[in-house]
């Protein structure tokens, strides 16, 4: 790789990233090389000038994601060496077999690799860049990711670049692939479709949550809100649940939860799914449902929002709470990485309080396994979710 400039750190300022923090912060610069431009690779060093790491330098309040700490430079070799080592993550914890092919082979941070997501659906690699330099580097990651999974005998047959913004253009970077393309998770089937759909096509990080629901759903009445793919539905309706409605405000959502339950041998119009506003959904529905699932967008992406967001989440908690059967499970959600876990907690409790019921806690909830969050970066966390029930 090409380093075309060194930053230096300001004296006291270096601690984070010999705790591989992956992120500079600008506050920390005492110098920076003039002709820096935006996803350049950067060296960066301490006040003593010794050399602390390489990584993608932006101009922002996060100055330098770091990729590679330490003294050696990174090679050309770079992104295949972190790609093999994010899928021996996802091998070690067992969760690619004959009845799961989807799965995120890279999660940003998590995986040292910061700004960069991809998402292996069966065999098509979707890539994200959250930063300048990943998306400067898409190619070279897109013919790492070939290689590296031929290597491990799960081959692609095409890499597609879905753009987060307007400026650049979703592509194919290698081969190509027609969708919607059907993908298993536990067995389930679902069709993804990564040109048109939210996010990269699936929400795969909910995957071993919707197991557990499935594992609770028997002979129950489940009431899946923002459903969007209806992941939760079926596998509710896999698990022997009596009665699944499903509720997105998005029609287009709607018509894929159809799609995918129809995919999977059961009939949408015996568990309906209906384009509604949950608030609304939820209004004259009392005492319908022994099992409801929540789970909204983010509804805070900045920390300017996270005061609208928490009323948001206690109202939405605190409804479905006075509504569900005596004996009924909520499974409650928050994917707002500015509102963490303990902020969630709290704000499930004032919900309980508004609703005015007895709740026990049975479980906490998270990110799966191949959304791994690196110990010392703890706003890699962003999904949190509990399992309430509600006497
Ligand atoms: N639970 C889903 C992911 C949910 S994504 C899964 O397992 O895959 C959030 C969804 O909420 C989106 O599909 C969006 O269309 C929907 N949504 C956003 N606001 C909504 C609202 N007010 N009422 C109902 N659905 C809403």
């Amino acid at each position: 790789m090409t380093i075309s400039g060194i930053i230096t750190l300001k004296q006291g300022r270096d601690h984070s990233v010999k705790r591989f923090h992956p992120w500079v912060f600008s506050g920390a610069i005492q110098t920076a090389t003039d002709s820096l431009v935006d996803g350049d690779w950067v060296e960066v060093k301490d006040s003593k000038m010794r050399t602390l790491g390489f990584g993608h330098f932006q101009k922002g309040t996060i100055s330098v994601r770091m990729i590679l700490f330490g003294d050696a430079p990174p090679s050309g070799l770079i992104f295949q060496k972190k790609i093999k080592k994010a899928l021996a993550v996802r091998l070690e914890s067992n969760l690619i077999s004959e009845y799961t092919n989807a799965f995120r082979l890279v999660h940003g941070e998590g995986d040292g690799l910061p700004g960069l997501i991809i998402d292996l659906y069966h065999d098509v690699a979707i890539v994200q860049a959250h930063s300048v330099g990943m998306l400067k580097n898409r190619t070279l990651v897109a013919e790492a990711i070939k290689e590296v999974l031929a290597e491990a005998n799960l081959p692609v047959t095409a890499v597609y670049y879905k753009s987060l913004t307007e400026k650049t253009e979703s592509e194919y970077l290698l081969g190509m692939a027609a969708v919607p393309h059907v993908v298993l998770e536990h067995g389930n089937k679902f069709y993804v479709d990564w040109e048109e759909g939210q996010k990269t096509g699936f929400f795969l990080d909910q995957r071993e949550n919707r197991n557990m629901l499935g594992e609770m759903a028997k002979g129950k009445s489940v009431l899946n809100t923002f459903c969007y793919t209806g992941g939760f539905s079926v596998y509710a309706l896999q698990n022997e649940a009596e009665l699944v409605h499903s509720v997105d405000a998005s029609e287009k959502a709607i018509a894929l939860t159809r799609k995918n339950l129809i995919l999977n041998g059961y009939d949408p119009n015996v568990h309906e799914c209906v384009a509604s506003d949950t608030f609304d959904f939820l209004k004259d529905k009392k005492e319908v449902y022994d099992l409801i699932i929540l789970d909204p967008p983010a509804f805070a992406k900045h920390k300017d929002a996270r005061h609208q967001a928490v009323k948001g989440y206690q109202r939405l908690n605190a409804e479905a709470m006075k509504m569900i059967r005596p004996g009924g499970i909520i499974f409650t959600f928050s994917c707002s990485q500015v509102v963490d876990r303990q902020l969630f907690y709290d704000t499930i409790v004032s919900a309980g309080i508004q609703a005015g019921r007895q709740i026990k806690i049975l479980h906490h909830l998270a990110q799966p396994a191949d959304h791994p969050v690196s110990l010392y970066h703890p706003e890699g966390e962003y999904l949190k979710g509990l399992v309430l029930y509600v006497e």
